[in-house]
């Protein structure tokens, strides 16, 4: 007898997209891809449905073309996620976008479990602004609720002076006004649950920014106790659970004096999980496409120690970056363009201070051909 393929759905064809096709095509896993964009990165790896996310009779189309669905950014409209939702199993489920969308309802989630978060009011006007500084205290951030992302839609409020400054900026939408968190660096921990409820973690990952964006992720994390590791699983469980998740989860997380506090989540595969590929058992778009198609999870465990750097804005000449030892690169097939992700580079070894030798080596490579 034959067993036709599974064919899975993802709405968004991103570069984590494309890496999730690439991990499941092994497993006999098909993928159609619905994205507005013609030239979207995943195109590569499955079929693919260029359509508005408004469009009914393509989604529909969609819904035809696969057995369950899932997506790789969060910015899908919770409405086509719910159309769709009526169709075909949708995981994670709709409402976890809801949550993930907008700053304040993923704020209000983690202090409904718990979960500590920089101290937040929602700003809907210059007014609502001068009182959150008030209360708040100064300094903080001043952020969109919706669409931003690297560092995009925020203003620093220093004093209550720079209130009218930070307002004429970005006002005019909702916003949420965020006190400022004293960290040392910022960690972040990748979870996964299965459809029977099993749950994964990968070790914590130390991650770098600059300008908004991620530039270096460390896996796994220095210097991480039993007790940070449990808490942020705690955390990453409690999330799991009240959303009733399926598929990998990503909490980027303040690493604080007074313990760990939440910052965001992503209900995706991440950026700063990018190592998994090469650095871990199961990587984590592997482990995603197990989870939402009904299959057992893979081990998390790291096979030693990974940093991943993101190539950003210039394609380095593929040559020199393959030349060096135990590199690994992955370009998403995008047009050059300043500040987009255009791929990334994973390097690996045995111990952390031979990763962090790589690294440097490699950032010249990258540094000579930008
Ligand atoms: P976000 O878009 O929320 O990830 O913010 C972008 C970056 O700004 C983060 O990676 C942090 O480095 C910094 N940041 C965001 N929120 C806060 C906060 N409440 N306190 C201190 N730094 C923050």
């Amino acid at each position: 007898m034959h067993n036709r393929s599974l064919r899975v759905g993802v709405l968004g064809g991103g570069q984590l997209g494309r890496m999730l096709g690439l991990a499941g095509i092994p497993l006999g896993v098909r993928f159609t891809f619905f994205d507005p964009t013609p030239d979207a990165p995943a195109a590569a790896v499955g079929d693919h449905i260029v359509a508005d996310y408004e469009d009914t009779s393509a989604l529909d189309t969609f819904c035809d073309s696969v057995d369950v669905v899932t997506y790789e950014f969060e910015n899908v409209p919770v409405v086509a996620a719910e159309y769709v939702a009526a169709r075909r199993p949708v995981w994670p489920p709709p409402r976890t976008l809801h949550v993930a969308q907008d700053r304040v309802h993923e704020k209000e989630c983690f202090r409904a479990l718990s979960i500590p978060t920089a101290p937040f009011a929602p700003v809907d006007t210059l007014d609502d602004l001068r009182r959150a500084v008030e209360t708040l205290g100064a300094p903080g951030i001043l952020k969109t609720r919706r669409l931003g992302y690297e560092g995009k839609g925020q203003a620093r409020i220093a004093s209550l002076d720079a209130v009218e400054t930070a307002w004429n900026a970005i006002g005019g939408v909702p916003l949420v006004y965020e006190g400022f968190v004293s960290f040392t660096r910022e960690l972040s921990v990748l979870a996964v649950r299965a459809r029977d409820g099993t749950t994964a973690f990968y070790p914590l990952v130390e991650n770098h920014h600059s300008e908004g964006i991620l530039r270096l992720s460390i896996a796994p994390a220095d210097g991480v106790d039993a007790t940070m590791r449990a808490c942020a699983e705690a955390y990453a469980t409690r999330v799991l659970e009240s959303l009733g998740y399926v598929g990998v989860l990503a909490i980027e997380l303040f690493d604080t004096p007074n313990g760990l506090v939440a910052n965001e989540m992503a209900p995706r595969v991440h950026n700063s999980g990018h190592w998994s590929i090469e650095g871990a058992e199961t990587s984590q778009f592997e482990n995603h496409v197990r989870a939402v198609c009904g299959l057992p999870l893979g081990a998390t465990r790291p096979w030693g120690h990974a940093a991943m750097l993101n190539i950003i804005g210039k394609i380095p000449d593929a040559h020199d970056v393959l030349a060096m030892s135990h590199t690994h690169l992955h370009l998403y097939d995008k047009r050059e363009a300043p500040r987009r992700k255009l791929g990334h580079v994973t390097v690996c070894a045995d111990d952390a201070a031979l990763v962090h030798d790589r690294v440097t080596a490699l950032r010249r490579v990258l540094a000579r051909d930008a």
